[in-house]
Formats: C-alpha cells, sequence, structure tokens
C-alpha cells in the first residue's frame, strides 16, 4: 500500500502548494520574495504537515518534509529556508525517538544548503532545485545508510524514499514555475501596455498641438493620417477632410509637382523638399514648404510618405519684399547709365529739330523717330522692371526675354567697354515663366560680369537645347574669376566681395531659378573669366 500513501502524501502536498498561490494571484501578485520570511514560515507549517502524514515502512517512517525545504532553499534563499527546516525538524524530533540522527542529518543539510545556495544564486530557480536535490541524494545516500547504518543492504528501499521527495520537489516546482510564469507574462503585458500608450501620448501631444501639417500618404495616394493641425490652419471639420481627395487641395498649377514627387518618392529612398499651395476652406492660397520622406514598411518596400509641411506665406512675403528691394537698387544703378544713353539720342534729336526749324525738311524724319523709339524701349523696360507685378506664369520666348534685357544692360556695357556676343543653336526657345523674374536673374548674371571686367570685353551669351527638354543658358565673361573656396558660397544672402555689393543678387536669382525648377551652375578659373550656365526647362 506505499503506492497509496505516496498519493496522498503528495496530493495534500500539492494541494497545500497551490492554495497560496492561487489565493495571491487573487488579491494581488507582488512577487514571492517580497515576503519570504512569510513563505518560510508557511512552508515550515507545510512541512510540519508533511511529517504528520508520514507512514511507517519496515520501521523506517517516509515524509517529504524535504521537498518543501528544497523548494524554499532554491526559490528564497537559505533564511526562509532554515526557518522551514526549523519546523520540519521540531515536528520531526516530536513524532521520533530517534532525535540524535535527525538533528546530525538536519544540521548537515542546512549547512551544505546555505552555503551551496550562495554558489548557485545566479542560477534559475529550476536548477537550483536540481542541484539542491542532487545534494541533498548525495548527503542522504552518505550519511542514512552509510554513517547511521540503516538498512545498508537495502539499496531499493532507500530509493523509493528518494524517488518519494523527488516526485516532491517536481510538483511543487512546476506549480510554482507554472504561477510564476503566468505572473511574468502578465506584468509584461501591462508594462507593455503602459509604454505603448506613454509613447502614444507623447505622439499624440505633438501631432495634435503642432501647427505644422502632418499628413501621411499610402499607395495611390490615400491618405492614411492628417493631423489636428488641419483643422485650424485649413479650416475644414474633421468630417471633410477625412473624405478629401488630396489633390483636391492643391493649387491646380502645383498639382503636377506634388504628384510627380510623390510617385517619385514611392520609387526612391531620398527625402524631398516641395512647396506648393493649399485651398483653404474660405478659398484663399497658403503656402506651404513640405518636407516629403519616404517609409519603410513589410518587405523593405516604401509604403508611406510623411509630410511635414509649414504655413510659409511670411516668408514669402519677406522674399518678395526682399526682390522688390533688390530691383529697385538695380533700377536705380541702372538709372545713371540709361541717363547718359537717353542723352544721345536726344542730343541727336534736339540737333535735327534745330535743323528742322531753320530748313523746315523732311529727309531726317525716320531717324528722329528711330532715336525716339530707343528712348521708348530703354524707360518702358526700366519702368517694367521696377513695378511691383503680379506673379504670372505666362509662355515666353527666351530669345525675346533676352534681347529686352540687353536691351536694358547696353549703355552700361558701352561706358565700359564692355560687348554682348549673342548666339543660338536651335531656333524656338519657349519657357513658362514670370517674366519679370527670369528677366531680374539674367540682369543680375550680367551685371556681375559685366562688374568683374574692369578692363572691358567680351560676354558671350548662348542659347541651346540640352537633354530631357531643357534649354541652357549660359553666360561667359572674360572677367577676374572667382576662386574656388568662394565658388562654393554663391547664393548665401549678403555674401558680397564688393564694396558697394549687396550680396542678394544671387542668391535671388537661386530663389528664381528653383522656383521655375531649373538649375545654376559656375565654372570659374581666376583672371581668365567666369561661365554660368542656367538650365530651364522648356515648354513641352
Ligand atoms: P553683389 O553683386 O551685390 O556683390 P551677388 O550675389 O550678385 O552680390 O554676387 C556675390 C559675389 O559673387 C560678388 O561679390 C562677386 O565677388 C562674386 N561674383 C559673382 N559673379 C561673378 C563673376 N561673373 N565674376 C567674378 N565674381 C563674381
Ligand atoms: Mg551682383
Amino acid at each position: 500500500m506505499i503506492l497509496l500513501d505516496y498519493i496522498i502524501n503528495l496530493s495534500i502536498f500539492s494541494l497545500l502548494v497551490s492554495t497560496p498561490l492561487v489565493i495571491r494571484s487573487l488579491i494581488n501578485h507582488y512577487p514571492l520574495k517580497r515576503f519570504r520570511l512569510w513563505v518560510g514560515v508557511y512552508a515550515g507549517i507545510v512541512s510540519t504537515i508533511l511529517v504528520a502524514l508520514s507512514f511507517q515502512q519496515k520501521g523506517y517512517s517516509y515524509d517529504i518534509r524535504y521537498s518543501a525545504i528544497i523548494l524554499v532553499f532554491a526559490y528564497l534563499g537559505p533564511v526562509a529556508g532554515i526557518i522551514t527546516g526549523g519546523f520540519a525538524l521540531i515536528a520531526r524530533l516530536l513524532v521520533s525517538v530517534h532525535w540524535l540522527p535527525a538533528i546530525i542529518g538536519w544540521l548537515i543539510i542546512m549547512i551544505v544548503f546555505s552555503i551551496l545556495r550562495l554558489y548557485i544564486s545566479r542560477f534559475t530557480p529550476v536548477k537550483r532545485c536540481i542541484i539542491l536535490f542532487g545534494a541533498y541524494v548525495v548527503i542522504y545516500v552518505t550519511t542514512v545508510p552509510v554513517i547511521f547504518n540503516v538498512f545498508p543492504d537495502r539499496p531499493i528501499f532507500h530509493l523509493q524514499y528518494i524517488v518519494f521527495v523527488m516526485m516532491g520537489v517536481i510538483i511543487g516546482g512546476l506549480l510554482i514555475e507554472s504561477n510564476e510564469n503566468l505572473y511574468r507574462i502578465i506584468t509584461e503585458k501591462i508594462s507593455m501596455k503602459k509604454a505603448l500608450e506613454k509613447s502614444e501620448f507623447k505622439y499624440r501631444l505633438i501631432a495634435e498641438n503642432t501647427s505644422d501639417l502632418i499628413l501621411v500618404v499610402g499607395k495611390e495616394d490615400k491618405v492614411s493620417y492628417y493631423s489636428p493641425s488641419h483643422v485650424h490652419v485649413l479650416g475644414y471639420q474633421n468630417s471633410e477632410l477625412e473624405n478629401i481627395e488630396l489633390f483636391k487641395l492643391v493649387h491646380p498649377d502645383d498639382v503636377d509637382i506634388f504628384r510627380n514627387t510623390i510617385r517619385i518618392l514611392f520609387e526612391n529612398t531620398e527625402p524631398q523638399t516641395i512647396e506648393f499651395r493649399l485651398r483653404h476652406k474660405q478659398g484663399h492660397w497658403i503656402e506651404f514648404e513640405s518636407r516629403c520622406k519616404p517609409v519603410l514598411g513589410e518587405k523593405s518596400l516604401i509604403a508611406h510618405i510623411v509630410l511635414i509641411s509649414r504655413d510659409i506665406s511670411e516668408r514669402k512675403k519677406a522674399e518678395e519684399q526682399l526682390l522688390q528691394s533688390e530691383k529697385l537698387s538695380i533700377v536705380g544703378e541702372l538709372a545713371a547709365g540709361i541717363a547718359h544713353e537717353i542723352r544721345n539720342p536726344l542730343t541727336t534729336i534736339k540737333g535735327f529739330v534745330q535743323i528742322y526749324k531753320s530748313n523746315g525738311g523732311i529727309e531726317y524724319t525716320d531717324l528722329l523717330l528711330s532715336e525716339l523709339e530707343r528712348i521708348e524701349t530703354i524707360t518702358s523696360e526700366l519702368l517694367s522692371l521696377g513695378k511691383p507685378q503680379v506673379i504670372q506664369m505666362n509662355h515666353t520666348n527666351l530669345k525675346d526675354l533676352i534681347e529686352n534685357t540687353l536691351e536694358l544692360l547696353l549703355p552700361q556695357a558701352n561706358m565700359n567697354n564692355i560687348q554682348f556676343k549673342l548666339s543660338y543653336e536651335g531656333s524656338s526657345f519657349f519657357i513658362t515663366c514670370e517674366q519679370n523674374q527670369i528677366k531680374q536673374v539674367f540682369i543680375n548674371i550680367l551685371k556681375n560680369a559685366m562688374e568683374a571686367m574692369h578692363e572691358g570685353g567680351e560676354i558671350h551669351l548662348n542659347l541651346r537645347k540640352g537633354a530631357e527638354g531643357k534649354c541652357i543658358i549660359s553666360v561667359r565673361d572674360e572677367g577676374c574669376g572667382i576662386p574656388e573656396e568662394i565658388l562654393k558660397r554663391l547664393g548665401e544672402p549678403f555674401y558680397t566681395l564688393k564694396e558697394k555689393g549687396t550680396g542678394l543678387g544671387l542668391m535671388i536669382c537661386h530663389k528664381i531659378i528653383k522656383q521655375h525648377h531649373g538649375t545654376i551652375t559656375y565654372h570659374s578659373k581666376v583672371n581668365e573669366g567666369t561661365l554660368v550656365e542656367i538650365v530651364l526647362p522648356l515648354v513641352s
């Protein structure tokens, strides 16, 4: 009937182990270590019960009090283990008359377990259980049959006892481990949830309180997220924004570039910056500068584009004012040369009018008219340059535009002994542009060229077709040239090497050319001259 006694003992033991674990999970889930001493006491009571449940086999009593002791040492350390051991010893002494072997055996086990436990404190509890149980087996085998001479010739008898204790350790260990694992999973889940809530809160705080527009665009130009800032910046209700088609908000002139940028971003991981206008609910347009970044999704493919857009209306206004003031300063500078130039035809006219008066003839009429026309062109070009204009993109013949610009600069060129040499490779060069702005670019570049040529010379202008439907306008002077280290800085605001320079000319050129989706590059050799190349898209 030993098997039945085994089963009864192990069942009651497992009930005593699992009950407090279940109760703990219902009340709170503090780690066992927090009340290790109380657990030591409880385990002591359990081992007392186990001693009480011991059964006799051939005059030797069987119990699994050491299962409880091994578990407490393994999970909670030597102090709790000795408390449990103390209970077990007292219970054992109460029911037995063989005090000496019981006390000696107990002492050996407590000392060995305590020392061993210090060395294995870094191991997992399961490994500690195995090592402590192994130590228990060694102590048992060397003390009980050998030193105390208990049935030295009946190994099966001792084996039964060891297996009995082992079963207790396994059952108790499994119950504690399963409970602890459950606890671990639950706490991990709770802390993950907390971390998630925290980071979500952080991002929501940023997204909801920024005045920048944050937009996430997925495949097929579907908006998958828009920040709440869209509501107050653009004036639409949430319900309107939810179903809105993105491109319907974009200014018709900017739709192509916007659409193209999004398309390129889905193919290319390089971030891009674009400027475009969005329609406010009340109908007016707001200018935005947008930083667009592709985001990789599954399989390292681009799944989303994140656009962070900022209202740049104020900046644009300031830029326009700068442009206007730079324009006026150019007008001022050109005025002297032009006044000089106008004086020449006026002198001619005056002379001929005097001859007219004395002769009453008509033979000089054509000459007079042509001189008057020249005055008219120069003054009207000057006026149109100085006037603030509404920005209007028009189809423009570059050839005409360059020729008109040269007209305006001729007086200054003549004064400085400079000749313009204009050449074309091809016939029609049409671009879409704001004429006055492109004119201003040419004036700035040509003025720089003239100012670099202190001894006069030639400025070669060439207009030709480039790759991919673009045209190239090159301006080559024979001036002082630009040193290598300065080349990099061209276009920086207020960067000038001239005593009376503003350092704004090239900066404005860069801005204008960029707005026209073109590029501007410089090649230069000191004392030989400079070549400026402007590339602009032709009308297809
Ligand atoms: P500013 O003409 O008022 O100095 P810009 O922005 O037009 O300002 O030019 C910046 C600087 O670049 C000039 O001061 C000059 O030193 C240099 N630079 C520009 N173009 C040329 C050129 N063609 N040859 C030599 N230097 C040039
Ligand atoms: Mg300049």
